[in-house]
């Protein structure tokens, strides 16, 4: 692909709670010249993901950007397709195999349940306890995606957050009470997981993507005693944890497992890939909604490998 100009969107205002297309603009820019050690890079996918609703001062969704090489990592398209570097063999993969192997550690027999399953992150998590011999309780919105956990990923169980029982039909779903938890997504959720935990339960706290445009104002009542009672109580262990905190001791062990079993077509993911950069805001906004169906993906330009 040969151009002259390259494309970014930018923010056109800070949104105030829900992200709306009015908030972003696409801009034509002049693509940038590297200087001596830098390198030229041509986007050719780019990642969606839930913590840039945090982030909305960046200016990274561009066609072309430079960079001295810190932090690249050279891809093999034979051994896995590039985009999962976004996805399942990437940050969000990491997510699951770092918060589960040092924080949730399934035993074999135990419940483990996930919310965002569909997702990157959920996706693997549900596997990943499988493959530790725990069984997998995937919270998916909607009963496709909850078809699809039950059927392509194989989770033992999958309850759709948006019915009006969804308390009493996770329940159901979890006889043994949960060990661990792998906490996306906050609010309601939390408050129907919370009971079920059992003693000595942990959770893993990876996100809260149901405040990630603030929280609505409540009704009054405050749930916090009741969580902090439960904490105590059970002897809970809840940590919070950023990806990149267990990246130096598991990172390459994450690479070579799970790169593995994409390999041997033992570790299933879904992509939503959506094409064009000026799409990008529009997906953004209903990957906050739950509109998206697996990693959220833009392809913003085909190169072929000379990079042309
Ligand atoms: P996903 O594609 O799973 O995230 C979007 C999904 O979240 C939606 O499709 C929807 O799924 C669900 N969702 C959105 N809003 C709500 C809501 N209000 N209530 C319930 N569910 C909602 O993204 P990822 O797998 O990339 O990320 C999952 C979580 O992991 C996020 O919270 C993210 O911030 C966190 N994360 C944390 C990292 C860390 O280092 N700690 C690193 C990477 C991600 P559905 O329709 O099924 O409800």
């Amino acid at each position: 692909m040969t151009t002259s100009r390259g494309r970014q969107i930018v923010l056109a205002a800070r949104p105030k709670g829900k992200p709306e297309l009015t908030d972003f603009r696409l801009e034509e820019t002049a693509i940038p010249t590297p200087a001596a050690g830098q390198l030229l890079l041509g986007v050719q996918y780019l990642s969606l993901d839930p913590y840039m609703r945090g982030r909305l001062a960046r200016t990274g969704w561009r066609t072309h950007a430079l960079s001295d090489g810190t932090g690249l990592r050279k891809l093999d398209p034979a051994a896995a397709p590039v985009t999962t570097a976004l996805g399942v063999l990437g940050m969000p993969g990491f997510t699951a195999y770092g918060g589960l192997r040092v924080i949730g550690k399934p035993q074999p027999g135990e419940t483990v349940v996930v919310a965002a399953a569909s997702g990157p992150v959920g996706s693997l998590v549900g596997q990943l306890a499988q493959f530790a011999g725990a069984r997998a309780v995937g919270i998916g919105g909607g009963p496709q995606k909850c078809a699809f956990l039950r059927g392509e990923l194989r989770f033992d169980a999958a309850v759709d957050h948006r019915a009006p029982d969804f308390p009493a039909r996770l329940a159901a779903a979890c006889p043994h009470g949960i060990d661990v938890y792998f906490e996306n997504v906050g609010g309601t959720i939390w408050q129907a997981v919370l009971p079920l935990l059992n003693d000595f339960a942990r959770v893993p706290v990876s996100g809260l993507i149901a405040q990630y445009n603030g929280v609505p104002d409540g009704d009054g009542t405050d749930g916090l005693p009741a969580t902090m009672r439960q904490i105590l109580s059970k002897r809970l262990t809840i940590r919070g944890f950023i990806n990149y905190d267990f990246a130096a001791e598991h990172y390459a062990d994450f690479l070579r497992e799970v790169g593995a079993g994409i390999a041997a077509g033992r570790i299933r993911y879904r992509e939503d890939i959506v094409d064009g950069l000026e799409n990008a805001p529009g997906a953004f906004i209903g990957m906050l909604e739950g509109r998206n169906f697996g990693k959220l993906i833009v392809r913003v330009a085909a190169y072929d490998r000379r990079g042309t």
